[in-house]
């Protein structure tokens, strides 16, 4: 399983036995293991490491799951958590975050989010008020 080449998206890709299709080696394991990944489903490495393509490295998850995986959250007894990234709370998905319309979730929670939002527009009058300043 050594053959192929690493993609730039850090995967490898490897023949499929006995053909001549390139396929994703975890594909080919969860293949070899679990059968045909179902149409929808993608497969994620649990440790993180897109190289490490050992079949309990693998989880089936659905591509929503997937996202959420890879921005940050975790499922823990069947509720999705998220660490906020500017304050560093974790806290319940969706209930503690703003949801993108596609479904991802947004990096920092609802108060730190409407914190953001006050200093925004507070920085920005500011900015304005100094502006009208510097030319009366
Ligand atoms: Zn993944
Ligand atoms: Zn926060």
């Amino acid at each position: 399983m050594a053959s192929g080449y690493v993609t730039r998206f850090g995967y490898r890709r490897v023949w499929r036995p006995g053909t001549r299709q390139l396929v994703m080696e975890h594909v080919l394991v969860w293949e070899r293991h679990r059968g045909p990944v179902p149409p929808g489903m993608e497969l994620h490495h649990v440790n993180g490491d897109k190289l490490d393509n050992r079949i309990e490295n693998l989880r089936l998850v659905s591509r929503l799951e997937h996202k959420r995986l890879h921005g940050g959250c975790e499922l823990r007894d069947g509720q999705w958590w998220k660490p906020c990234r500017r304050c560093g709370t974790f806290r319940p998905v969706p209930q503690g975050y703003y949801l993108k319309p596609d479904g991802s979730v947004s990096p920092t929670c609802r108060p730190c989010s409407i914190r953001l939002a006050v200093e925004y527009k507070r920085k920005r009058k500011a900015g304005k008020a100094e502006r009208q300043a510097a030319g009366a």
